[in-house]
C-alpha cells in the first residue's frame, strides 16, 4: 500500500465553510483547442466546494483509503522540522498546489527513496528541482489547462485595474472620500495601447484572445510561432525575442513557466528598455522577475503599475519589499484557484492518481518529468535545472 502527501494551504481563518457565495459553478468539459477537461472514473466532492485547504482535502480521502492506501494531509510545510520534512521519508507520492508549494529540492528528494510521483494540482512544476527529479527518475505531473482560463481571467482583470487606476480609486471609496482627481491622475483608458505577451501558451494565447476586444495592438513573443491563422485572426506580431518586444509596450503579461531561461528575465536591464510607465502585470511566477528591481523600477516611475499574484518564496515574508512599494496590485497567489478552477484540478489529480495505481499511463500533457527526462507538456515548455534555489527563505 502507498502512502500520499497532500500539502494544502490553510483552511479560512472563520474555518471551513459551511455554506457558499453561489449554488453552482459551470461544468467545462473541453478546453480551446480540444483537450478535454479531467475523466477520472468518479470524483467524491461537489464541485464548487473549497477542495484547496487542508479541510477540503481535494476530495481525495475516500477514494485513496477505499484502496487501503495512507493519506496524509498536511500545511505546515517549509523547514527541516517542518511536517513535510517528516512525512516525508516514506512518501510514495507527493502532492502540492503552486499556490501554498511544497518545495521538493534536491535535499529533500534525496531523504525520500520511496517517493515516485510528484503531482503539481494546478499547473506550474518549478517547485520541484526538476533536474533532481530527473535524476531520481521520479515523475512529475501537474494538471494542464485545468487553471488556464481562470489566470486569463485574472489576467485582464489586473491589467484593467493598474491601467484604470482602480485598486487606488476603491479606497477612497472605503476611506469616505470623494476624491476625484486623485483617481484620475493616474487613470488611462487601454484602448489603442499596445500590449505584450511573454509566452502565448494555454494562458497567454487566452490573454491575447480577451483583450482582442478592447481595440489594443496585439504582440507576443514565444519559443515556438503560432500558427498563421490565429496570428491573423488576433493582429497578432510576433517578436524573436522578449527584448525585442517589451521596448513598444504599454502593457507586458508574462506568461511562461519558471525554468533556467525564464529567472530573473524581467530584471534591471529588462525593464530599462521598457517603455517609462509601462505597465507589467505577472502571474506567472514571482521569481522571473527579480524582486528588487520591481521595486527600483516602480519608485524610479519606469513602471507605473505592477500586478500579479506569484511571490517568491511562497508565502513570502510579512516584510517582502512587493507589499509596500507604491502602484501595486498584488494578490496573494489565487488567480488558478477559484472555486471553478478547483473542482477541474481536484478532478486532474484523481485522473492522475488512477493512471499511477492502476498502471495505465498518465496523459502526455500532463506530464512533466518521466523516465529520467523531461516529457510532455515539460519537454515543450520547460528547460531542465532547478528553480528552487532560495525556497528555503519561508523556513
Ligand atoms: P503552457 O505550457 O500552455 O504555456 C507556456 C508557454 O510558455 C509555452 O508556449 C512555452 O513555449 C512558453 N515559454 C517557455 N519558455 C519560454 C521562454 N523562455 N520565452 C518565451 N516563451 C516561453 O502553460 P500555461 O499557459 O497553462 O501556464 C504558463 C505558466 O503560468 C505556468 O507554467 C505557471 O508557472 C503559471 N501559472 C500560474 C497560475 C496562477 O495561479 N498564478 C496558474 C497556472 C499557471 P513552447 O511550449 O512554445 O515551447
Amino acid at each position: 500500500m502507498a502512502k500520499i502527501v497532500c500539502v494544502l494551504y490553510e483552511d479560512p481563518v472563520d474555518g471551513y465553510p459551511t455554506s457558499y457565495a453561489r449554488d453552482d459553478v459551470p461544468e467545462i468539459t473541453s478546453y480551446p483547442g480540444g483537450q478535454t477537461a479531467p475523466t477520472p472514473n468518479a470524483i467524491d466532492f461537489t464541485p464548487g466546494e473549497l477542495l484547496g485547504s487542508v479541510s477540503g482535502e481535494l476530495g481525495l480521502r475516500p477514494y485513496l483509503e477505499g484502496l487501503g492506501h495512507t493519506f496524509v494531509v498536511i500545511n505546515d510545510k517549509d523547514g527541516a522540522d517542518s511536517e513535510f520534512d517528516r512525512e516525508l521519508v516514506d512518501a510514495d507520492v507527493v502532492i502540492s498546489q503552486p499556490f501554498w508549494p511544497a518545495y521538493l529540492t534536491a535535499e529533500r528528494i534525496a531523504k525520500a527513496p520511496n517517493l515516485k510521483l510528484a503531482i503539481t494540482a494546478g499547473i506550474g512544476s518549478d517547485h520541484v528541482d526538476l533536474q533532481a527529479a530527473i535524476d531520481a527518475s521520479l515523475t512529475v505531473a501537474e494538471v494542464t489547462y485545468s487553471n488556464s482560463i481562470s489566470v486569463a481571467e485574472h489576467v485582464v482583470m489586473m491589467i484593467l485595474g493598474l491601467v484604470r487606476n482602480y485598486l487606488p480609486s476603491y479606497q477612497w471609496v472605503i476611506k469616505g472620500g470623494w476624491n476625484i482627481a486623485d483617481c484620475a491622475a493616474r487613470s488611462y483608458d487601454l484602448e489603442g495601447m499596445t500590449v505584450g505577451s511573454v509566452a502565448a501558451g494555454r494562458i497567454g494565447l487566452a490573454v491575447l484572445r480577451r483583450l482582442k476586444p478592447f481595440d489594443v495592438k496585439l504582440h507576443y513573443t514565444d519559443k515556438h510561432r503560432l500558427d498563421p491563422a490565429i496570428e491573423e485572426e488576433l493582429g497578432l506580431t510576433y517578436h524573436e525575442s522578449v527584448e525585442d518586444m517589451v521596448g513598444i509596450c504599454d502593457v507586458v503579461t508574462i506568461n511562461a513557466p519558471l525554468h533556467p531561461e525564464t529567472e530573473h528575465m524581467f530584471n534591471d536591464a529588462m525593464f530599462a528598455r521598457m517603455k517609462r510607465g509601462a505597465y507589467l502585470i505577472n502571474t506567472a511566477r514571482g521569481k522571473i522577475c527579480d524582486r528588487d528591481a520591481v521595486v527600483r523600477a516602480l519608485e524610479s516611475g519606469q513602471l507605473a503599475g505592477y500586478a500579479g499574484d506569484v511571490w517568491f518564496p511562497q508565502p513570502p515574508p510579512a516584510d517582502h519589499p512587493w507589499r509596500t512599494m507604491p502602484h501595486h496590485g498584488m494578490t496573494p497567489h489565487i488567480s488558478g484557484t477559484s472555486l471553478s478552477a478547483q473542482a477541474r484540478y481536484a478532478a486532474g489529480t484523481r485522473e492522475i492518481l488512477e493512471c499511477f495505481f492502476e498502471g495505465r499511463p498518465i496523459r502526455d500533457e500532463y506530464l512533466i518529468v518521466d523516465n529520467g527526462s523531461l516529457a510532455g507538456t515539460g519537454a515543450k515548455s520547460y528547460t531542465a535545472g532547478n528553480a528552487t534555489e532560495g525556497s528555503d527563505a519561508t523556513a
